[in-house]
């Protein structure tokens, strides 16, 4: 099964091979488990400004930058895009209600698969649309000696954001590698469809609500229910990509 996946991969892309140097993971949704607070932090501060997103939605913007889902629901809801203050005011209340919630727990299986992935010597890398003052910390308290700091793709270093391939190919630049040298460990469609449009093997896994087939159209070359199931098996991919 992986074997075909790869296979589908190269062909697509005219590769020799996968030679995994560096792996792309995107943050909410697959490191933690804070999909949820997003949710309700989304419709809540959106609530406040007198616009309306239902929680579930949040799931279908996953992976835009802040600025881009307030501009996109104030234009539905309000026929017009949000100032530069309105932004900033609403993304704070948004942050503020998340932080509100309680720190996210880390994602079962993520250290796990994260601690392999670096023992194999490959470089892990972040590539997040959230734009969090306190991401460093909280990566560093949860998944201590990981990641380098300098090896970050957040809000602050995109201008379009996913789902644009931009993060990716920051992501790819920053650690200094090419498409099939990295994979794509992602959550939301949104972000599949960046890290495909990268041209880099992009792993999907269904952390949330939506069905699979949400991740699997926008060309996931590869689907696991968990971060759990990823790791249990990583190392026949890791075998797959190497035959
Ligand atoms: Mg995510």
């Amino acid at each position: 099964m992986f074997q075909t996946s790869v296979a589908n991969y190269l062909n697509k892309h005219h590769y020799k091979r996968i030679e995994l140097k560096a792996a792309l993971f995107d943050m909410d949704g697959v490191l933690f488990d804070s999909m949820k607070g997003h949710a309700i932090a989304w419709h809540e501060s959106m609530k406040q400004y007198g616009m309306h997103l239902e929680p579930s939605e949040a799931y279908e913007h996953e992976g835009r930058t802040g600025a881009t889902t307030i501009n996109l629901i104030s234009m539905r809801e309000r026929g017009r895009e949000a100032t530069e203050e309105e932004i900033k005011a609403i993304y704070k209340k948004k942050c503020d209600i998340f932080n509100s919630l309680g720190a996210a727990p880390r994602m079962p299986g993520a250290l796990e698969i994260l601690t392999k992935i670096k023992s194999a010597g490959i470089t892990p890398v972040i590539v997040t649309g959230s734009g969090q003052t306190s991401l460093l910390d909280k990566l560093n308290n949860n998944f201590p000696g990981i990641f380098d700091p300098n090896l970050m793709v957040t809000a602050f270093d995109v201008k379009f954001g996913k789902p644009n391939p931009e993060p990716y190919l920051i992501g790819l630049k920053k650690a200094n590698v090419q498409p099939y040298e990295a994979i794509v460990v992602e959550n939301a469609p949104l972000g599949v469809r960046s890290g495909v449009n990268a041209g880099i093997f992009t792993i999907a896994v269904n952390t949330g609500p939506l069905p699979d087939e949400a991740l699997l159209k926008e060309g996931a070359n590869l689907l696991f229910h968990s971060m759990e199931d990823f790791n249990n098996n990583w190392e026949n991919f890791y075998t797959a990509i190497r035959d």
